[in-house]
């Protein structure tokens, strides 16, 4: 039988209703397993508390310290499961993904919508989604395990703030489900080229900027200083000519400037019309199809 390390992190999953209002994280890891009683006939886990926190409270000091915990106890375990609030999931699983490269074991994050042991909760059937698929020996790298899906790292983002189905797979399909009878298909997962390892984030100074039709050209003095700036411009993606010389300035300042879509879907693509070329003109990078929490990791984890 495989041995599964859980990180409990805290999370909705792991919540109760707290004395002053509002759900916060209330149960152990240990706790969150016994409204799983089934989990006993698909794996051996061992669980590690590494915080209780609502993911609105993560730090990146968090995340690294998950992605350390992972990387220690690589050798003595099969695949790795994260309880995690779905709120900044995203977040998590893209810095997971990028500081474990080429990862040759099965980290899957999970979360729910209710609280477990919620009438109807959608977490005990998430948990033991994650398991089951960290179990199969099915897929290797970084995922989200979330109602009957597996998003992948880079690309997993939260698009609904209430529905169960809360997740969705940016830029590709899913890379694979889980069925009712439990039983796993995975369609692709991400590539392994090289060795595992751990790359440690830089300590990078990120701003992202939503453009609107009338962002004062003012505001881009607010940026200099940054190391990197992400505009969330308008459909493939430009620049709009009012604010074309700030954004001149500013990568002549030495910022890096790139530029995504505000569209969910299809990605940026500053060659397709002219104010995306002279965004490129001027030194914007163009993001495509990235996730800004994938941007983000990508940026701190020097693969961008
Ligand atoms: N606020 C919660 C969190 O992100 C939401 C959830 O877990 O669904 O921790």
């Amino acid at each position: 039988m495989k041995h599964i390390l859980m990180l409990a992190t805290g999370g909705t999953i792991a919540s109760r209703v707290s004395q002053g209002g509002g759900l916060t994280p209330a149960l152990t890891g240990q706790v969150l397993l016994r409204f799983v009683p089934t989990l006993a006939q698909v794996c051996h886990v061992t669980v590690r508390d590494v915080c209780a926190l609502d993911s609105t409270d993560l730090t990146t000091a968090d995340r690294v310290r998950m992605a350390h915990v992972i990387w220690d106890a690589r050798a003595d375990y099969d695949g790795f499961v994260v309880t995690h609030g779905t709120d900044t999931l995203a977040y998590t699983a893209a810095l997971l993904a990028h500081m474990l490269p080429d990862f040759d074991k099965p980290v899957l994050l999970t979360g729910s919508m209710y609280p477990i042991g919620a009438p109807d909760s959608d977490a005990e059937g998430n948990l033991l989604g994650a398991f089951r698929v960290a179990a199969s020996g099915r897929y290797t790298g970084v995922a989200a395990c979330v109602h009957g899906l597996i998003l992948r790292g880079s690309r997993v983002v939260k698009v609904d703030s209430a529905a169960v189905a809360a997740f969705m797979s940016v830029g590709a399909p899913p890379d694979g489900s889980i069925h009712a009878d439990g039983t796993v298909s995975v369609a692709q997962q991400p590539p392994r080229t090289r060795a595992p390892r751990l790359v440690e984030p830089r300590d990078t100074r990120v701003f992202v900027l939503r453009l609107t039709p009338d962002t004062d050209p003012a505001v881009f003095a607010l940026l200099h200083g940054f190391d990197h700036v992400i505009l969330e411009s308008f459909g493939a993606g430009g620049i709009p000519a009012r604010l074309e010389d700030a954004l001149g300035a500013l990568i002549a300042a030495r910022t890096r400037v790139y530029i995504t879509t505000q569209c969910p879907f299809g990605g940026a693509d500053l060659t397709k019309y002219a104010v995306g070329c002279r965004a490129r003109a001027r030194g914007a990078v163009d993001l495509g199809a990235r996730t800004i929490e994938d941007s983000l990791a990508a940026i701190a984890c020097g693969d961008l």
